[in-house]
């Protein structure tokens, strides 16, 4: 009997013959491309922070592209972006991490992500500081998933092939109710799996007329959500979920400042409907805090926002330990491949703003986005994105 065991046995002797070592197999970062295109939206879009007079409505959408090539042939590419202001500081940034990637081993992303985060430490660890590494960080998780000929997802060990998928812009605080019902229904005949709806006019009866309508469109089961982003007090958003309790929302979104994390937590604990919120944090370490304060019942992280995948799967594997749902921010290109692999049933949240910058379209089927067998996150770059380009910058050797 042992002998039967001892001939199963592969010894490491064995693996080892004819392997190489670390040092061998290790690829190099040759070249690194930084780029700054504004996307266009074709209509100013306006949440409650434009009513209340915070913002101006969003115009435009500045995205910061990584595109890294290494000395083995492999490539990758990934993105952060900022709404308003604040995306010529980010590229500005990234060009002066960029030359610290040269050389690497782009399988060490782990390594390369603390060294990004130590070149600009003096900055914050948070804040425009991770932003500006994302894309490095999101364009060697997708090379490291085509060099093993995987999608993403599959490299991350999917716990599903689809994320059941829910429409954003469901209604902006500036579309009329008649135009809102005509989306809200547009949406459920087009396949969506939900819809959410933008809450926080100055008169909150309003808001109650227009969720309560879409609620009656939509019947009882059909998942439906609201988003405060961030603009009601304590009171007010306690009034509000009061009023929203019997409405069946999957989630109140954002009800409070995104740093109040002790309201959104007596919030999740007075009212049956769950609370969701993170979008707005920038770190791993502020989400950690979010959920340690049991601030939210779904945890919505973006991983361009908190630096990167790295940080990402760390948000993800303290959110399935502490048992929050997850539902993360914009960016659903990247978004699919980790809600896929994420323990809880997640939800992915659908913006069609993207879609111009890609050549790849993304496949929804019966309310859900399937993840695709292209390997890596793909995507890639379109002429449009090209024509779209501000500026960009090279670093080392085009291989
Ligand atoms: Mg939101």
């Amino acid at each position: 009997m042992a002998q039967a065991v001892e001939s199963n046995i592969v010894s490491y002797a064995q693996i080892a013959d004819g392997a190489r070592t670390a040092a061998e197999t290790g690829d190099r970062i040759e070249w690194v491309k930084v780029s700054l295109i504004f996307l266009p939206l074709a209509t100013p879009v306006s949440d409650a922070k434009v009513l209340t007079g915070r913002q101006k409505p969003l115009t435009e959408i500045a995205f910061i592209f990584a595109e890294i090539s290494t000395r083995d042939g492999f490539q990758g590419i990934g993105f952060g972006y900022s709404k308003r202001a604040g995306g010529l500081g980010m590229y500005a940034h990234a060009k002066e991490l960029a030359p610290n990637l040269i050389g690497e081993d782009p399988n060490d992303i782990s390594r390369i992500f603390t060294k990004l985060l130590w070149a600009g430490a003096s900055m914050g660890r948070s804040g425009m500081t991770t932003q500006a590494i994302a894309p490095f960080d999101i364009a060697l998780w997708g090379l490291k998933a085509r060099r093993a000929h995987l999608p993403l997802a599959k490299l991350l060990g999917a716990q599903r092939d689809s994320v059941q998928c829910y429409n954003t812009s469901g209604g902006y605080l500036h579309t009329p109710l008649d135009q809102v019902l005509r989306n809200v229904a547009i949406s459920r005949e087009s396949g969506i799996g939900g819809i959410k709806l933008k809450v926080g006019q100055p008169d909150l009866a309003i808001d109650i007329e227009r969720v309560g309508a879409a609620r009656n469109l939509l019947g009882h089961d059909f998942p439906l959500m609201v988003d405060a982003n961030q603009q009601w007090d304590r009171q007010k958003a306690t009034r509000a979920c009061r009023a929203f309790e019997n409405v069946d929302l999957t989630w109140i979104e954002e009800p409070l400042d995104a740093y109040d994390f002790e309201g959104h937590a007596q919030l999740a604990a007075r009212f049956d409907t769950a609370i969701a919120t993170g979008e707005m944090l920038t770190s791993a370490g502020e989400h950690a805090q979010l959920i340690m304060a049991e601030g939210s019942d779904f945890i919505q992280p973006d991983a361009p926002r908190v630096g990167g995948i790295t940080p990402f799967l760390e948000i993800m594997a303290l959110g399935a330990f502490k048992g929050r749902k997850l539902a993360p921010h914009f960016a659903m290109e990247i978004h699919l491949h980790l809600a896929a692999a994420y323990p809880i049933e997640p939800w992915l949240e659908h913006f069609e703003w993207l879609g111009p910058m890609f050549n790849e379209q993304m496949q929804l089927k019966d309310g859900r986005m399937h993840v695709s067998d292209r390997p890596g996150l793909g995507y890639s770059l379109s002429e449009q994105a090209i024509a779209w380009r501000a500026d960009f910058e090279e670093f080392g050797k085009h291989p």
